[in-house]
């Protein structure tokens, strides 16, 4: 049987008999990958703390390809993230990216770039101070790489590039629509062209520069309520940890 040895980031973990774990994880080599952990809910488990969710873990699995269940051999911490658990602000901020690479990740597809862009967003989300722009930048990145990038380079009906201060956006064509347009394609949203420019910045900006991106408010609550309403289109729901992120926000903006 395969044995396979890869990097990977908990997402979820939860009791599948007295005695064994089902734990889900996002893996660099295989997408996302469900494994059965067996005796690991004994107190003295040779998996110890690593299989928490958000731990960044090595691990080595076995199982016949392409099924639906394998099993976990070894599983060992390369960061445990203890610092994030710790602030309800990082906290929730993180559960909401695990909750998100899950639902836009499929089982045994590799994608090691959300792999990546999962790890560092952790690691981000423990040292800047604008979880929010991180959340952001975070959502259109994930559904970029599931193949939703929104259309922002000219008018999805003129074909275009805008010159208007304001333009429209269409989330049925997942686009941006000119001021010219409007009577031509329903806009269910008006934003400044500014905002645009951060939505295509968010696209390419390495990760290590998100702490320098000052974004204004007012333009931070746009990006919010267009990505938000992509996501949603998307997954056909709210995510569970949405609510909380949102709460954090207003907290920290009052
Ligand atoms: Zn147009």
């Amino acid at each position: 049987m395969p044995l396979y040895k890869t990097q990977a980031i908990v997402l979820k973990s939860m009791k599948l008999s007295e005695k064994d774990k089902l734990v889900t994880f996002l893996t660099e080599t295989h997408g996302k990958v469900k494994c059965v952990a067996k005796a690991a809910r004994r107190l003295k488990s040779r998996f110890g703390a690593s299989l928490e969710p958000m731990s960044h873990v090595s691990l080595i699995y076995f199982g016949k390809e392409h099924q639906d269940l394998y099993r976990l051999n070894q599983c060992d911490i390369i960061q445990s993230f203890q610092d994030i658990k710790e602030n309800p602000d990082t906290y929730y901020t993180a559960v909401y990216f695990l909750e998100l690479a899950g639902h836009f990740i499929a089982e045994d597809h590799p994608e090691p770039e959300i792999f990546h862009l999962l790890v560092r967003s952790l690691r981000e989300a423990g040292n800047t101070d604008s979880s929010g722009t991180l959340c952001r930048l975070f959502e259109l990145r994930i559904m970029a790489h599931a193949g939703y990038t929104p259309r922002l380079q000219k008018c999805i009906v003129c074909h275009k590039e805008p010159k208007s201060l304001w333009v429209g956006f269409s989330y049925s064509q997942h686009g941006i629509v000119c001021e010219p347009c409007f009577d031509k394609e329903p806009v269910e949203m008006r934003i400044k062209s500014g905002t645009v420019n951060y939505l295509k910045k968010f696209l390419s900006l390495n990760l290590n520069h998100i702490r320098r991106l000052k974004i204004p408010k007012d333009v931070e609550l746009e990006i919010e309520s267009i990505t938000h309403r992509l996501v949603l289109a998307r997954l056909g729901r709210e995510l569970k940890s949405y609510p909380f992120i949102r709460q954090m926000a207003e907290m920290t903006r009052t």
